[in-house]
C-alpha cells in the first residue's frame, strides 16, 4: 500500500538556509560516487585492475568511506541528515546498476543550475511527519509552515497488492495444502479398502477439523490485514480515494491463488472501503479500467509501452522522469481525470 501527500512549504530564511545546504552536500556526495566510480572503471580498463579486485563501488561502501574518510576532510557533510545522503548514493548505485545492464546512459553528475537532487526525510524520531492544519514536523528542519491551511492530506491513492505476501499467511498457506494433500490421501486409502466415503474414521475428521481451522485462521488473518489497510486510509480524512478498476495483474503473481479467487478478495476489500468511506462522506472514485496508470510517466504524460511487469522502477524513456513503479502510478490515479464516482 502506497500513499502519497504533494504540498508546498512556506521555509523561513534559516530553513531555506538548511535545505539549501543539504541539497548541495547531497550533489557533492553523489557526484563523489560517479567519480569514484569512472575512477574505478579507468583503472580496471587499464588492466590495472584484475578481475577479482571490485571496480564497482557499491552505495553502501561509498557511505563507509564518507562517514570515515571524506567527513574528516569536509567535516559540513554532517550538516544533512545522514539517511538524506546514503538516500542519495542508493539511487546513484541504482543508475550505475542500470547503466550496466544496458537500461539507460552514463550517470550524469548533479549540475547546480539543473536543481535534479532530492531531499529523502524518513521517520527518525516519534512526532515526525506529525501534521497540524497549518504545520508540519519533517525530520532535520523542524516544524515548517504549510502555504495552504487545512489541506493535507488532500488525496489518498492505494496500490494493493497481494495479501498473501506476508510471511505469515504464506507459512498458513502452505501449511494448509499441506494438511489437505493428507486428508484427501486419508480419503483415497479409505476409498481402496471398500470404505464408505460419506462417513468418514474419527482420525480423517480429526485431520478435517484441522483444515477447518486452518481455513479459519487465514481468513481472520486477511480480514485483520483488510481492516487495517482500510482504517489507515480513512484516518487521514483523504478528500477522496481513488482505486483501480479491475486491475489484479498484481495479485494474480502469486500462482497459488486463482484468478477468480482473487478477483473476488480484491472486490471484496473495494466494496468494504467504499461503504466505510461512504459512511465517513469520502468521495470515492474508480479509475477508468483502461487508464494506464503504471505506463503514464507521471512528469510528462508520456506512456511509456514497453513497461514490463518486472520493472520495479519507472524510466520515462523521453524525460528521464525515474520514480518508484507503485509510487508513479499511485501519483498518476491521485490526480487522473478519468474515473467515475462509486
Ligand atoms: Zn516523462
Amino acid at each position: 500500500m502506497l500513499k502519497s501527500f504533494k504540498t508546498e512549504l512556506r521555509l523561513t530564511e534559516s530553513q531555506t538556509d538548511k535545505v539549501r545546504r543539504s541539497l548541495g552536500i547531497c550533489r557533492f556526495l553523489a557526484n563523489q560516487y560517479i567519480v569514484r566510480n569512472i575512477w574505478l572503471c579507468r583503472l580496471y580498463q587499464r588492466g590495472v585492475l584484475d578481475e577479482k579486485q571490485p571496480h564497482f563501488i557499491t552505495a553502501n561502501d561509498f557511505d563507509k568511506c564518507v562517514n570515515h574518510v571524506l567527513k574528516k576532510k569536509f567535516p559540513w557533510i554532517d550538516q544533512c541528515g545522514s539517511k538524506a545522503r546514503k538516500k542519495v548514493l542508493v539511487n546513484a548505485e541504482q543508475a550505475f546498476r542500470r547503466f550496466f545492464k544496458g537500461q539507460a546512459r552514463f550517470p550524469r553528475f548533479k549540475r547546480k543550475n539543473q536543481q535534479n537532487v532530492k531531499l529523502y526525510f524518513p521517520k527518525n524520531n516519534k512526532g515526525d511527519w506529525t501534521i497540524w492544519r497549518h504545520k508540519i514536523q519533517i525530520p532535520t528542519i523542524g516544524r515548517v509552515r504549510l502555504k495552504e491551511f487545512g489541506y493535507l492530506p488532500q488525496g489518498v491513492t492505494i496500490k494493493i497488492e497481494n495479501i498473501n505476501t506476508s510471511s505469515r499467511a504464506r507459512r498458513l498457506e502452505k501449511r494448509l495444502r499441506r494438511e489437505q494433500r493428507r486428508l484427501s490421501r486419508k480419503y483415497e486409502i479409505r476409498k481402496k479398502k471398500g470404505g464408505s466415503t460419506a462417513t468418514a474414521s474419527a482420525n480423517i475428521e480429526k485431520k478435517r477439523l484441522s483444515v477447518q481451522k486452518l481455513h479459519q485462521r487465514l481468513t481472520n488473518l486477511r480480514r485483520n490485514y483488510e481492516n487495517q489497510v482500510i482504517h489507515a486510509l480513512v484516518e487521514q480524512k483523504p478528500r477522496f480515494i481513488t482505486v483501480e478498476d479491475l486491475n489484479v495483474t498484481g495479485m494474480m503473481k502469486n500462482r497459488h491463488l486463482s484468478k477468480s479467487v482473487a478477483q473476488q478478495r480484491f472486490y471484496s476489500l473495494r466494496e468494504k472501503l467504499r461503504r466505510k468511506a461512504e459512511i465517513i462522506g469520502i468521495e470515492f472514485r474508480i479509475a477508468d479500467r483502461f487508464y494506464p496508470s503504471s505506463k503514464t510517466c507521471h512528469a510528462c504524460g508520456h506512456v511509456h509501452g514497453g513497461l514490463k511487469l518486472k520493472d520495479r522502477i519507472y524510466v520515462c524513456p523521453v524525460c528521464g522522469y525515474t520514480e518508484d513503479r507503485d509510487l508513479n502510478a499511485a501519483l498518476n490515479l491521485r490526480d487522473t481525470k478519468n474515473y467515475r464516482i462509486a
